[in-house]
Order: structure tokens, then C-alpha cells, then sequence
């Protein structure tokens, strides 16, 4: 109504809601995406209900009126509770959170088509290094001038110059072009017993449009994937939107081309590494109702579905569906409130939940769906533990006798190899023999990582790196550098050194950084070209190559230093994971785990299959500290490049602190990584009881104190580790 004031979540504002007029001839209402001045500044925003969130109230005569009305569908109400839950149980900015369902503003603008460059296969007749780096670079990824030089690192100009000679052409792209409509009964497979029974519990909670987490546990290889197709052809059959969340890009190419042979065409996917043009075109189909299917990484949580009928979490005890930088937030939870809020079912499917899941199921909130063992003539694999101190390789080596052999074996009878190691690069650490110098990053507590295979020392925190020098920095001798201890690369080696005939291939985020990179992977293992794949966890999940039957695990020990209260379920997990490939087709499966603490309860429940006792003792553990998921924790991180100032500011927080029984402050401490991409940071551990409102608190607690801008001040509510 024209007059009207109207109260509007401002994006790029760190001010809460304001308030605004609606213009003559304009029409809003809520939800509706809007531009709104702030200052000299015009700015997105999206028009809220007045009583939901509270604003400074304005005079009448000081409100200022709305510019524009975009032409996009509105931001849907269920959307807006998910925005205002996420901002109140994370203690982040509303703006934060909705700029995550705006996602991308380029979603917003009027264009009909644009012009995407691509590497046209024909070489320029003059070819420079220059131009040859580009080409390699980009190889068949499409994108804008803009975009193909960030993602190859080479100059506009090269690239310009490429276009010229025909080297890279322009295509027009038609932003509205439509998705295929998937298909509910393309090819509907025989589902099994189980199976059957799980996905009738599945459809009938779609179909009666009625909230319900599920917990989908089922070994690996027992047919989730199956079982929760059937819930997404449900909601297909009624016209309703699904959501299927996966934990890792490089996963997503072999399970588009899964859904399509099952619903005859690809979902829709949402990632990080869609292009500007993609982006828009599945922002606007999401929004607008027609994309039925989505498969996103955890972003896509935060998309302005029309009507969400369905959401799939799958792999859902993946850490990495907790988000540690901007908006803290754990997807597989988020994805449960808006579930709530769509009314509609969440699948969580897993192979290993969560304690904090299976916790869930024993308090009645979640229903559990088990599927008990491996679909059709698959068996479990066969799980052994070597001892690395009794039967120790050979000096300087890092692969036991009693797996070498086995891998002969496995090879000689023309089977796959996947040895696993959650290491990137060569080495994790390089010193020099000479003087005992050793490489760490400028910006980060943390060691460089050598990569032999593109000559670097590189930082897996902030991206830091520099080639590899001959001489050490600190005392100049020349040939003194020695790598200490086994990254994935290493293992390469050794791999080819014992079998110089096998075919192998690193599978790391540094060789599969694309779909296409992916896809290309898959078709290697699946032609046999590959007989030995090392690894790290991105080839724990999700492939099913039916020719791999033996996996070796490089250094189970590796998730348990640290020896945080989660330590032992994410190694268990992780090793159930990766053993999950071996064996998923007509041969049968071994798995041995290489450890020097064989006792361990964590190993001694991986080779005996007894994950049941495993749980148990690790939920009491849990219970006597009261840790999650009885207890809660919230973390408080304060950093700064000012070391003094983080200090003193964490200093003078903890001072602040509320004395509360039911809650308690421990710190500041450095945290974790004690200095991050320039920053220091300290770290105070809110412990509370769950019944305690913990945010409550600490809103009431920071809102109260102030700090110098150079700190920022960051609370992580449900950290990972404690
Ligand atoms: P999970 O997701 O539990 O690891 P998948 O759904 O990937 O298991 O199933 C493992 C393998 O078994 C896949 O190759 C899948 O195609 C096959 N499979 C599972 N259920 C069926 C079924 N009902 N009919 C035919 N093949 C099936
Ligand atoms: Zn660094």
C-alpha cells in the first residue's frame, strides 16, 4: 500500500532492520526483494514483517522511500523464519544469513542472455607461454573473460587475445533456458525387503506434507541412495521441490549422472564453483518453482525454494557440513529447522551418524530407518589392524610388509588398490639437516606442506606458498632440506617404486578441483586404467567402483592426536568410510588399518565390527563430561593482527563474564590455530547446560562490552572440536 511503512532486512548493513516508505505506484509485500537507500548508498533489501524483527523506531517524517522493486519472486515466508532462527540460534547478523538466500545479487538482474567464453580445441597459430598456460589452464572450463582468468590465474588480456585468434570462443547463453523436468517413475528400481519398508515410511511422510527428521542408517553399500530416490520421486509426483545436500563437490559428478539414470534427466546443481550465468539461471528456477530437484553443497540450504516438499542430508554426520568461517552454522542441523519450518520430512542418511543424531533418535525426535546389510551379493569387507610397532616397515618407507603383500596379491589377480591417507602434498613438514630450520607460514601457526609435483611449499590454511628452495633460508647451505613424514604424493612414490608397473592416480582436492576433474576419475577406475588409487578422505565417499577390493590405511592414528572429546568417533567414522569402498561389487572386500595403538577402543571396534559398544562408551564418555550432546558449548573467538589487542580484548571479555550457575568460561587460550591468515586469535569456551539459553547470555554478555575495530570478535555456537 502506498504510504505504508514498511520494515526491511538492508543487505551490506551492519544496522539491524530499518524502516522505509512505499512510494506512490509501487507495490510490496513481504518478502518482496526491494532496493532501499542508506545514506548516499542504494542497497538490497527484502521487506519483512514489521512485528518479527525489531528496528530503531523513525519518525514519520524522517522515513525515506523505497527506490525499486526487483523483478525476482519474493523470498518466501518459511525462508524468512530460517533467516531469523539461523541469525538468533548462531548469533550472527540477519543480513548475514539472508545474503545467504540472495546468494548471488547477479541472480537479481534483468539480462536475458550473456556471452560465456570456452576453449574451442583449436590452437592459435602463435602460440606463446603466456597463451599455452591459459589453455592448460582453463582446458574445458566455461565462464566469463572475468571469470576464466580468476579461476586460471592469467591476465584478461591473454585471454582477450586467445578469443581473437578463435583459440577461445564466445557462445551466447540463454539465462532462462528451462531444466528438464526429472521423471518420478523413469527407471524405478526393485528395492529389496528393507528397502521397501524404509522408503513406504519415506513416502507417506512426503505425501502427508508432514515434518519428520529420519535417520537412514544402513552400512555402506546397503542402498540409502536407493531408499531416498523413492522420497524424491514422491515429491516429484506432487509437484513439490527436493533438496538433496552432499557433503563434497567433487562427489556431485557421479551422482548427477546416478539421478539421471534413475529420473532420466540432471538435478539442479547449487556450488561454489558454478559460474555467474548458472547461478542466476538456478537461483531464478529454484525461486520461480520450476527446478524440482536440487543438489547442492550446504549453500544451497539457504535457497528461496517455492515449495520444499523433501530434504536429503546425505553423508549427514560430514564435518564438513559445518560452516567455520562467516555465519557458523551446521547444515545438517539448519536443514532440520527448515524442514520444521517447510513442514515437510529431512533425511539424514549415514553409515556412521553422529552422536548427536543417534542421540536425537533415542529421545523419540528422530524416526530411524535401519538398513541392516549390503544391498544384493555384497559383503562387508573384511577389517584387519597392523601393528606398526611390531611389524614396522622397512627404514624410510611407510607401507607394512603385511600390506605390501597383499596389494602384490590384489594386483596380481587385476584388482584395484585404494591406499588412504588424509595428507595433501609430499611432506608435512620440511627442515633442514644442517641447521634444523624449519618452514612454517608467515600467516599461520602451521607448517608449509611440500608439493613435490608442482615444485612448492604451500599453506593448507591461507594458501600461502613459494617454490621449493634449494638452499635453507636461515643458514644457506645448498641440498639440506629433508622432508619428514608421509603426505599422499610420498606414498605415490613408494607405490611406484615397489610396483613400477601399476597405473596409479593421486586423488586429492589439488587434482580433482573440478566436476570435469570428477567425472574424468570415474571413468579411469571404471575402464580399469587405474590400478592404485592414493587418497585422501575425498575418495571416502560416494564412488562405487566394483573392481576395487582391497584399501590400506596409510595412519589411522593420524585423527587422534590432537585428542580432542571427538576424536575417536571422527577416526572411526573415517576409516568405516573409506573401508565402505572396498568390495561394493561381487568380490569381496579387505581392509587393513595401519596403527601404532592396536589396543585402542576406536580399532579394536573397527576390526571386530562392534560399533554398537563402541557408541555406547563413547556417548557415556560424553555424558560424564557433559559434552554435547548432553551438555553445549559455544565457542568465543577473538582475533586480531594486533596480538596485544586480541589479547586484551579476550582478557577483557572473560572478565565480563556472567556468573551463572549452569554455565562456565574457560580461557582465553590460544585457540586452535593461534594465529590464522595474519590474525591471532585466542579462544573462551562457553560450557552450559542444555537447559540454559545459552545465546541469551552470551548476547546479553558481548552486547554490552566494546573493543577496538582492528578486533572482531566471533561466536561459534556448537564448535566442532572441544
Ligand atoms: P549406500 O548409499 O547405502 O552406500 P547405494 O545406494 O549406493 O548404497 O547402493 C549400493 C549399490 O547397490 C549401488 O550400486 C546401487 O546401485 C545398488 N543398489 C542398491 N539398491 C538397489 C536395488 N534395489 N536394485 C538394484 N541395485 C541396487
Ligand atoms: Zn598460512
Amino acid at each position: 500500500m502506498p504510504g505504508e511503512r514498511v520494515r526491511c532486512l538492508v543487505l551490506n548493513s551492519a544496522l539491524g532492520p530499518l524502516d522505509y516508505r512505499v512510494p506512490a505506484g509501487m507495490r510490496v509485500e513481504p518478502g518482496s526483494i526491494v532496493v532501499a537507500p542508506l545514506g548516499p548508498r542504494q542497497l538490497l533489501a527484502v521487506v519483512w514483517e514489521a512485528d518479527r524483527l525489531p528496528a530503531e523506531t523513525v519518525g514519520d517524517n524522517r522515513l525515506r522511500n523505497l527506490i525499486g522493486v526487483m523483478d525476482a519472486p519474493p523470498i518466501p515466508a518459511p525462508l524468512r523464519r530460517l533467516v531469523e532462527w539461523t541469525a538468533d540460534y548462531y548469533l550472527a547478523a540477519p543480513a548475514a544469513v539472508l545474503r545467504m538466500a540472495l546468494a548471488s545479487t547477479s541472480a537479481l538482474d534483468g539480462a536475458k542472455t550473456t556471452l560465456e567464453y570456452r576453449a574451442s580445441g583449436q590452437m592459435p597459430e602463435r602460440m606463446t607461454p603466456q597463451r599455452e598456460q591459459a589453455l592448460a589452464r582453463i582446458g574445458d572450463r566455461q565462464g566469463s573473460v572475468r571469470e576464466l582468468a580468476a579461476m586460471g590465474e592469467v591476465s584478461d588480456g591473454v585471454i582477450r587475445g586467445l578469443v581473437k585468434t578463435g583459440a577461445i570462443e564466445a557462445v551466447e547463453v540463454d539465462l532462462d533456458a528451462p531444466f528438464s523436468a526429472p521423471h518420478a517413475d523413469f527407471a524405478p528400481p526393485a528395492l529389496a525387503a528393507e528397502q521397501t519398508r524404509a522408503a513406504e515410511a519415506l513416502r507417506e511422510a512426503v505425501a502427508a506434507r508432514r515434518f519428520q527428521p529420519f535417520l537412514l542408517d544402513g552400512v555402506t553399500g546397503s542402498g540409502k541412495t536407493e531408499v531416498y530416490f523413492e522420497a524424491v520421486a514422491q515429491a516429484i509426483r506432487s509437484g513439490r521441490q527436493t533438496l538433496v545436500l552432499l557433503p563434497e563437490i567433487a562427489l556431485t559428478e557421479p551422482f548427477l549422472t546416478r539421478f539421471a539414470t534413475r529420473f532420466g534427466c540432471r538435478p539442479v546443481a547449487w556450488h561454489s564453483d558454478l559460474r555467474q550465468s548458472q547461478r542466476r539461471r538456478a537461483w531464478r528456477a529454484i525461486a520461480g518453482g520450476e527446478a524440482l530437484v536440487t543438489v547442492g553443497a550446504r549453500s544451497a540450504l539457504f535457497l528461496p525454494y517455492r515449495d520444499l516438499g523433501c530434504i536429503i542430508v546425505d553423508e549427514a554426520h560430514e564435518t564438513s557440513f559445518k560452516q567455520e568461517d562467516g555465519v557458523h552454522y551446521h547444515a545438517r542441523d539448519v536443514a532440520v529447522m527448515r524442514g520444521l519450518f517447510e513442514q515437510c520430512p529431512v533425511v539424514l542418511a549415514s553409515a556412521t551418524p553422529a552422536i548427536e543424531t543417534r542421540h536425537q533418535v533415542d529421545l523419540g525426535r528422530y524416526a530411524e530407518l535401519k538398513l541392516p546389510g549390503r544391498y544384493g551379493k555384497a559383503e562387508l569387507p573384511h577389517l584387519e589392524a597392523i601393528d606398526m610397532i611390531a611389524e614396522p616397515p622397512e627404514r624410510g618407507r611407510w607401507i607394512a610388509p603385511k600390506l605390501v603383500k597383499a596389494i602384490d596379491e590384489t594386483l596380481g589377480r587385476g584388482e584395484q588398490v585404494l591406499l588412504f591417507l588424509n595428507r595433501r602434498g609430499y611432506a608435512p613438514l620440511t627442515l633442514c639437516r644442517n641447521c634444523g630450520h624449519r618452514f612454517q607460514c608467515p600467516n599461520c601457526t602451521a607448517w608449509m606442506v611440500e608439493h613435490r609435483l608442482v615444485n612448492r611449499l604451500a599453506c593448507h590454511h591461507c594458501g600461502h606458498a613459494m617454490p621449493t628452495p634449494r638452499a635453507c633460508p636461515e643458514c644457506h647451505e645448498e641440498d639440506t632440506l629433508v622432508a619428514c613424514g608421509p603426505g599422499v604424493e610420498r606414498i605415490a612414490d613408494e607405490a611406484a617404486a615397489l610396483w613400477p608397473d601399476a597405473r596409479s592416480a593421486i586423488v586429492t582436492s589439488d587434482t580433482l578441483w573440478s566436476p570435469a576433474r570428477a567425472a574424468e576419475f570415474v571413468r579411469a577406475m571404471e575402464g580399469g586404467e587405474i590400478d592404485i588409487v592414493i587418497g585422501t578422505q575425498l575418495v571416502t565417499k560416494g564412488y562405487h567402483f566394483p573392481n576395487l577390493t582391497l584399501v590400506g590405511v596409510i595412519d589411522a592414528d593420524l585423527g587422534l592426536e590432537g585428542g580432542d572429546l571427538r576424536a575417536a568417533e571422527k577416526t572411526f567414522q573415517q576409516i568405516m568410510q573409506v573401508s565402505g569402498r572396498a568390495g561394493r561389487g561381487e568380490k569381496p572386500g579387505t581392509v587393513y588399518i595401519q596403527t601404532h595403538s592396536k589396543e585402542a577402543p576406536v580399532m579394536q571396534a573397527l576390526v571386530t565390527g562392534d560399533a554398537e559398544s563402541f557408541y555406547a562408551a563413547e556417548t557415556e564418555q560424553r555424558r560424564d563430561a557433559d559434552a554435547p550432546p548432553f551438555g553445549r558449548y559455544a565457542a568465543i573467538i577473538v582475533s586480531s593482527e594486533d596480538k596485544d589487542a586480541a589479547h586484551a580484548a579476550a582478557a577483557k571479555i572473560a572478565r565480563a563474564a556472567p556468573d551463572i550457575t549452569d554455565m562456565m568460561v574457560f580461557g582465553p587460550a590460544p585457540a586452535p590455530l593461534a594465529m590464522l591468515r595474519g590474525r591471532h586469535r585466542y579462544r573462551l569456551l562457553v560450557h552450559a547446560r542444555r537447559a540454559l539459553a545459552v545465546q541469551d547470555v552470551i548476547r546479553d554478555w558481548l552486547g554490552a562490552l566494546d573493543w577496538p575495530s582492528k578486533v572482531r570478535v566471533a561466536v561459534d555456537v556448537d564448535p566442532y572440536s572441544f
